[in-house]
């Protein structure tokens, strides 16, 4: 085949590229369910590429072919939109990330980016690892981050063991996550960033989120939060001001119990006190085009296709487990062999108004 030019792919790049955006925006405009039902994945892409199939279509491929060598170097300079191999990017993939940054962002005019993962832990370790970095000009200064201790137990051990035991990178430990002061007094200028999960896994320890935010950047850090118990569908924490939401898409937003997986989806230009621009314009390409390339914590085609398949009736389903519980909740309640009923959803927990502000069901 005689060669057409690099110029000739990148080209052809922009022009997909900018289809993908026009439609990501005209979706954007729909409603929660229409956007978990057909995400990113369009009618025209399903005529145009795939013999029509209305469903999202799973690429088991490890790697992708190219038309001739120039096309193969705009697509490993990453100079055009490609997957070339699935440790970093594939289609099925693609969807599921496109849908999950919608969702993350719906009702607001927030932009993000999605990089899903093998499972919750990787996730939450890729969405942490890119601001512990030491300082070049002095790489034994020792650094921290801020965290609350209600967290799932495998993040505790990942924080606890893998970074303050064995790395030496300092877990300043947030006791009650509600108390703004106790936030503040942990901040110095070695910390990296700011790290909760609501409501927790499994003591819904809960906080104010937009002044824990706003608290965060007034040091000049970012905000992550694990929002993996809530959903989208409940919580979308970007909106009142967090900079990354991780998701173990294990727990809620499968529900099927059908395979480990998880995600970081992160705005763009976020807050950090790092320097690299790259990553803080859009952390979700920057992890997975960088470090994620590099360390490998991708998820599997077959996970993301399952996972594109829960998060179709994801608003229903949790209308109903919400519904559910608090059906169990105030049973158990009123049962005279039960001392106490411990649930946000109940006017009798402590926390319930603050709950009550931020948990809602979208829609
Ligand atoms: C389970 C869980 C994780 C870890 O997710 P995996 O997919 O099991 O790795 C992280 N955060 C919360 C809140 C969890 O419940």
């Amino acid at each position: 085949m005689s060669s057409q030019g690099i110029n000739h792919y990148i080209e052809a790049g922009k022009r997909a590229m900018n289809w993908h955006n026009e439609y990501k925006k005209k979706i954007k405009n729909c409603k929660f369910d229409t956007i978990a039902v057909h995400g990113v994945y369009s009618m025209q892409e399903a005529l145009d590429f795939n013999q029509g199939s209305t469903i999202e279509p799973m690429y088991m491929s490890a790697s992708q072919g190219f038309r001739d060598s120039d096309e193969m170097e705009a697509a490993l300079s990453y100079q055009i939109p490609t997957w070339c191999y699935s440790r970093i990017g594939n289609p099925s993939m693609y969807y599921l990330e496109g849908v999950l940054a919608l969702l993350e962002t719906y009702g607001t005019d927030i932009e993000a980016s999605c990089c899903a993962t093998s499972s919750g832990m990787s996730a939450i370790y890729s969405a942490c690892e890119p601001f512990l970095v030491v300082d070049k000009n002095d790489p034994s200064k020792p650094i921290n981050f801020v965290a609350s201790t209600q967290v799932y137990g495998g993040t505790f051990q990942q924080f606890a063991v893998r970074k303050d035991e064995e790395r030496n990178i300092k877990w300043r430990k947030v006791i009650n996550s509600n108390n703004l002061d106790e936030w503040e007094s942990l901040i110095d200028e070695n910390t990296r960033f700011l790290y909760g999960e609501m409501p927790s896994n499994p003591g819904q320890s809960f906080f104010d989120l937009e002044k824990v935010a706003q608290l965060a950047h007034k040091y000049g850090i970012p905000l992550i939060i694990d929002s993996t118990v809530a959903t989208p569908a409940l919580l979308r924490p970007l909106a009142y001001g967090a900079d990354i939401v991780v998701q173990s898409i294990t727990k809620t937003l499968t529900s099927s119990g059908f395979g480990v997986s998880g995600a970081v989806i992160a705005r763009k230009n976020l807050t950090s006190n790092i320097d690299n621009p790259g990553m803080k314009a859009d952390f979700g390409m920057y992890i997975k085009a960088l470090p994620n390339r590099d360390n490998g914590p991708n998820i599997s085609p077959i996970n993301a296709v399952l996972t594109l398949n829960d998060i179709r009736t994801l608003r229903s389903k949790i209308d109903l487990m919400s519904r559910s519980t608090m059906k169990v909740a105030k049973f158990l309640e009123k049962h005279k062999h039960i001392e106490k009923v411990d649930y946000l959803g109940l006017e009798s927990h402590p926390l319930h108004d603050l709950a009550k502000k931020y948990l809602v069901l979208v829609d």
